[in-house]
């Protein structure tokens, strides 16, 4: 068998991380039995669906690098095929036409609410319990799926194990709306058949879903060509509530946009309800090789944006500079500045990446290559007093002749403390503040070899 997953998102809005988890999820399950992964856009809600998404959506999947072989599919290009499945499903006695008006279903509502019911459609147009009903005139009907009303339906979930419903639980659900739109739980059958999808990996509140969708499913194919189900746990934020905007940023994009590299949000979204051991950060490739739905945790997962950051400056850390002065200087010219202007972006880069969480927190600490943010003079005045004066003079004079490099840099430096025996934070502040604005940076020396001799003199007003 040749396992063909799918992603189907509803482009509603852009791509969140529980999206993105479900999307990774079924990405690396195709690719791990070297199967097929297809994208189906399901544009059937009208009203909430704009273009605009759908482009947010593509976009989130390129950036996270989860490429798909088929698709998009846009459901609203496949009207005629589902409207071809319902006649046949009504000419096989599985589906029929209703003519209940929305006045009727609401008084219908009412009525069973009252009574202490669960609100549902009585079966009423069935077509041996319709006699005598009229059909309102020019109206147009919803197809309507007959459901058994006795037994149970259930699956073997691939995540949490066996679940049934009772079927006397489950309504009449309506298949077609009267202007042609396939409901979700229709459009999902005939797509996923269509589609020839093997595995359904999706989030778990479509749980209460796959019951009607598998009597639809029963009712158009044999058993072997349904297919597997696995639902994913959900996600929750810090307090325990369904992972939201409450939560900080959930847009896959918020992340690029904050800094994050692709494969650092894979590697945190992998680890979202599964696991391999103890493996904490890994490779895609890796995550390939080991991806299995049976090491899905059937509880929610917790999103903690501080791990999240965690795990970014692990790859931050590790990325190549080049690449990595790219972002950066996209960051730089954001905040109007000229990353030419300065030392070579990918020394800067080097120096810092292994202490910066994002690309931006990378480009605000090589800010002060590029612009001098000139001290203010009262910090001077508690960083520059009589006993540090004469020694920044002599380390200004030692600087003016040194070798530049990093080493003699540091040579001029040792030699300074000890003339003035005088430990390294106490010059070092001061310098730091006179030549960057700033009292916390990298080491020293590097910081110095990179602003170059000339601007370094010129900063050290003392
Ligand atoms: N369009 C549905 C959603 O976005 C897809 C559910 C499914 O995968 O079946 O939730």
């Amino acid at each position: 068998m040749i396992v063909r997953t799918r992603f189907a998102p509803s482009p509603t809005g852009f791509l969140h991380i529980g999206g993105a988890r479900t999307a990774l999820f079924s990405w690396a399950y195709a690719r791990r039995h070297g199967g097929k992964f297809i994208l189906r856009i399901e544009d059937t809600d009208l009203e909430r669906s704009t273009e605009l998404s759908v482009n947010a959506i593509l976009e989130g999947m390129k950036w996270l690098g989860l490429d798909w072989d088929e698709g998009p599919f846009f459901q609203m290009k496949r009207l005629a095929r589902y409207k071809e499945v319902a006649d046949q499903l009504v000419a096989a006695g599985h589906a029929y036409p209703c003519w209940m008006t929305r006045e009727e279903l609401d008084d219908l509502r009412k009525l069973q609410t009252e009574k202490g019911l669960k609100p549902r459609y009585d079966g009423r147009w069935r077509p041996e319990r319709s006699q005598g009903l009229k059909k309102p005139e020019g109206a147009k009907p919803v197809i309507r799926f007959r459901t058994p009303e006795e037994g149970e339906v259930g699956w073997n979930d691939l995540v949490k194990g066996p679940i049934s419903f009772p079927n006397k639980e489950l309504d009449d659900l309506v298949l077609l709306r009267a202007d042609g739109v396939p409901t979700y739980n229709f459009g999902v059958v005939v797509d996923d058949l269509d589609m020839e999808i093997t595995h359904v990996i999706r989030g778990d509140d479509h749980v209460n879903n796959t019951p009607r969708q598998l009597h639809i499913f029963n009712a158009l194919v044999e058993r072997e060509k349904i297919p597997a189900f696995a639902h994913l746990p959900m996600i929750l934020g810090a307090d325990g509530e369904r992972l939201s905007k409450r939560h900080g940023a959930v847009s896959v994009m918020q992340y690029m946009e904050e800094g994050f590299l692709p494969e650092a949000l894979d590697n945190y979204l992998a680890r979202l309800g599964w696991s391999h051991g103890n493996e904490e950060v890994f490779t895609r490739k890796q995550l390939v090789e080991w991806f299995d739905l049976g090491h899905v945790s059937k509880s929610p997962a917790q999103f903690d944006p501080g791990k999240a950051l965690w795990m970014n400056q692990q790859y931050l850390k590790h990325a190549d500079d080049v690449r990595l002065s790219g972002l950066t200087e996209l960051v730089l010219k954001d905040m109007g500045i000229d990353a030419r202007k300065g030392p070579p972006i990918d020394k800067v880069v080097a120096l810092l990446k292994d202490r910066a969480n994002t690309v931006v927190h990378l480009a605000e600490n090589a800010r002060m290559f590029y612009v001098y943010e000139q001290p203010i003079q009262k910090d001077i005045e508690t960083q520059v007093d009589t006993k540090t004066r004469p020694a920044l003079q002599m380390l200004k004079a030692k600087l003016a002749e040194v070798p530049w490099d990093r080493k003699s840099i540091a040579a001029a430096i040792a030699e300074v403390l000890k003339a003035n025996a005088m430990k390294m934070p106490e010059l070092a502040m001061p310098v730091r503040l006179l030549v960057t604005g700033r009292t916390q940076t990298p080491s020293l020396d590097a910081v110095l070899e990179l602003l170059g001799r000339d601007t370094v003199l010129r900063r050290l007003l003392v």
